[in-house]
């Protein structure tokens, strides 16, 4: 009676299938999504089936109709915002996850390896050895994770256990205006308000300004605001600037407010000899964020946050006591002998997640593959690219470089023999070109705004992204545009 339909077994055969559609898409010789939604939605939109058809006919499914109609993100042309698909080990180790290890709870390998290549991370990206890190599911949580440490340890500073009581005082969080806005999303879900973040403005870099953060501050210093956090970019998101760590550090310190470096993207930048300078002082960071799901390639949904002061974690996300928590593990885990005689280390304490899936060994397997030399070719290669396109951009006179890059992201548009023409026509211009780009499907990057100007704005991120894009790129923004204006 009531017998189990699912299949839970037979994945020898089922994953060669599934490989297979899998390197066919890879190839990125199919049309894009919707170029075939007649096709494809039909048959994936029927009606609630009473009875299900069977795994052999969804597989023939996802591969003949789901996959092929994927997404254009781990396309090696793809070069939009800052996301890219996961690498083949990567994929593997999240499957091995999904089917050995579901959730980070007890003395297994995969829980090992969540602490141990958090580990290998600090150490990868010269952290400070003081630090401890907890996986989340990507920056918007890792930064809310890094904030909700910060918030409790300057209310803790007036006496106040913030995340018992709720917020009691105005704070103010400083963050350059180009700041990512899930900075603004974690106040507000902390009930501190985005209002709270204080946008300071940025220099032609894009850097945060140390003068003027610096006067903010000081006007701030004579009011009745609680003066909770500095937040540096280690990588902005629209261009990949890094502020002036060791002088934000400075600052933190001399006013006792807490430094968190939002490096979701850019924090792997570290690892490339030219850049590495610009780093400087990111040891003295109270908590760091980065991306695995970014620049290390990691399917999306891994984020990892580094404070300082672990037990601030403990005090700002505890569940405290539940019934459904106690007695289903022996006390003390030293003394275990089982793996589930013990959840190991409380991350569901120390972040806002409580059932969360195997992240560690995905990073491990990253890591693993290809050495912290495999990562540095990648993101020296990446940046190296960027630097290149920024010179021939500004070689080409039809062509304008907005933004010195500093990291892997170039911001740049065409402006042709409209030089004379007024910068909104521009813009419009700019806009029609990207349009076209992704239309033709081979240079597919995204666009920003800087002082005003509507940019092409290309992030070289993906492990499939090489040379050969950056090229193509700026021969195809030649082209439509050299097209576009002829018809003008
Ligand atoms: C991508 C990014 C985020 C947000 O991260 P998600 O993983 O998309 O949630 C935050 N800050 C910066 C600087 C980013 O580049």
């Amino acid at each position: 009676m009531y017998e189990e339909k699912a299949e839970c077994g037979h994945l020898t055969q089922l994953l060669s299938q599934l490989g297979e559609s899998l390197d066919q898409f890879l190839a990125f010789d199919h049309p894009d999504a919707m170029s075939t939604i007649r096709h494809w939605k039909p048959v994936l939109g029927g009606d609630l089936p009473m009875e299900g058809s069977g795994i052999d006919a969804v597989l023939q499914t996802m591969c003949q109709h789901l996959i092929p109609n994927g997404s254009q993100i781990p396309n090696p042309g793809s070069t939009a915002f800052i996301t890219t698909g996961a690498t083949s080990v990567a994929a593997l180790a999240t499957l091995s996850g999904a089917v050995a290890a579901p959730q980070r709870i007890g003395l297994t390998a995969f829980n090992f390896l969540e602490q141990h290549s958090l580990n290998w991370l600090k150490q990868l990206f010269s952290l400070n050895p003081e630090m401890k890190g907890i996986y989340s599911s990507g920056g918007s949580v890792a930064n809310l994770i890094g904030l909700g440490a910060a918030r409790q340890w300057c209310f803790e500073k007036i006496g106040i256990d913030v995340s018992l009581t709720g917020v009691q005082k105005p704070c103010r969080i400083y963050a350059s205006e180009t700041s990512h806005r899930t900075i603004h999303r974690a106040c507000a879900v902390l009930g501190l308000g985005r209002q709270s973040v204080v946008p300071i403005p940025v220099d032609d870099l894009g850097r945060i300004s140390i003068e003027a953060l610096r006067k903010q501050i000081e006007m701030d210093k004579k009011s009745d605001l609680l003066l909770m956090a500095i937040v540096g970019n280690a990588g902005s998101t629209d261009a990949g600037a890094i502020d002036s760590i060791e002088e934000l550090a400075d600052i933190a310190q001399n006013h006792d407010i807490w430094l968190h470096i939002d490096g979701a993207y850019g924090l792997p930048g570290i690892l490339d000899p030219a850049k590495e300078a610009f780093y400087q002082g990111i040891e003295r960071a109270d908590s760091v964020t980065v991306d695995p799901h970014k620049w290390l390639g990691a399917p999306v949904g891994i984020g990892a946050t580094f404070v300082r002061n672990y037990e601030l974690l403990q005090r700002s996300f505890t569940q405290e006591a539940a019934h459904y928590l106690e007695g289903s593990f022996s006390s003390d885990s030293s003394q275990a002998q089982h793996s589930m005689d013990s959840p190991g280390i409380p991350y569901s304490d120390l972040g806002v997640e409580l059932s969360a899936p195997s992240r560690g060994a995905v990073v491990w397997a990253i890591i693993s593959e290809i050495g912290k030399k495999g990562l540095q070719d990648r993101i020296c290669r990446h940046n190296a690219m960027a630097t290149q396109l920024a010179e021939r951009v500004k070689q080409e006179p039809k062509l304008e470089l907005c933004l010195e890059p500093m990291l892997s992201i170039v911001c740049f548009r065409y402006v042709g023999h409209l030089q004379s023409k007024n910068n909104e026509e521009i813009n419009q211009l700019n806009k029609r070109i990207h349009r076209q780009l992704v239309r033709n499907g081979l240079a597919m990057p995204s666009t920003t705004m800087v002082n005003d100007k509507l940019v092409i704005r290309p992030c070289f991120l993906g492990a499939r992204t090489t040379w050969q894009h950056a090229d193509e790129l700026f021969k195809e923004v030649l082209t439509i545009g050299d097209e576009l204006t002829r018809e003008d």
